[in-house]
């Protein structure tokens, strides 16, 4: 009978196979990533990168640039993310503490160490457990697992976690199984989100066709 930590590794290598590396996070900089992360929540990728591309060609993908913005006017530029002037409240609230407490300096707040990173990000007001952990994975580059709907649904599906498993003691899962490994956590992420998107949907999964219907 495999363990947990080998039924993981199982499924991870199936689809790893089946969808070769993803190479998370798409940006150019860690602020790119870091503003990409706030986007997302509650959109799809492609809307982000339009908001991205916004503030691309207006030059303002640059913390110095946007801490001269007014935030009405940066939620104007992304617009097409959905729920805008939230994602922009929220993206100011986290600059505001990167001006205030590390003088502008993003890789300030990156040196860090890991939980102390994530304590002061939690700090901000509208960014929770997965977003955190999404910075500190794909922009600061620090081995932490990050989970969301899609990884619950998928391990609950194959009898890997109860339903009442929630975030951290899910992550706490991963972390027990993997050695901390950033590149590794941000393709294992990856994957799963993939696997959710193009197999394991809320009602009618494909497991026909998915990489994980014998697991
Ligand atoms: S679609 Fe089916 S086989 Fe694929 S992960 Fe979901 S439950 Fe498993």
């Amino acid at each position: 009978m495999p363990t947990q930590a080998e039924r993981l590794n199982t499924l991870y290598q199936k689809l790893l196979a089946h969808f070769g590396p993803q190479g998370w996070w798409p940006g150019e900089s860690a602020f790119e990533v870091v503003v990409g992360t706030i986007l997302t929540q509650n959109t799809n990728w492609n809307n982000v990168e339009k908001a991205i591309a916004n503030l691309k060609g207006a030059g303002l993908l640059d913390l110095p640039a946007l801490l001269d913005l007014p935030q009405a006017l940066f939620a104007e530029y992304i617009r097409p993310a959905g729920y805008y002037n939230i994602k922009a409240s929220r993206l100011y609230n986290l600059l505001a503490l990167i001006n205030g407490q590390y003088k502008g300096n993003l890789d300030a707040l990156f040196s860090l160490p890991l939980p102390e990173l994530r304590q002061q990000l939690l700090t901000v007001k509208g960014i929770g457990p997965e977003t955190a952990d999404s910075i500190i994975l794909y922009a600061a580059g620090k081995p932490i697992f990050v989970v969301d709907a899609y990884t619950h649904r998928i391990l609950l599906r194959h009898d890997l976690i109860d339903e009442e498993c929630d975030y951290h003691a899910l992550q706490e899962l991963f972390m027990d199984c993997f050695p901390p490994d950033t590149d590794m956590y941000g393709e294992f992420h990856a994957l799963l989100v993939q696997t959710g998107k193009q197999f394991c949907k809320k009602t009618n999964p494909r497991c026909d066709s998915c990489p994980l219907k014998n697991l």
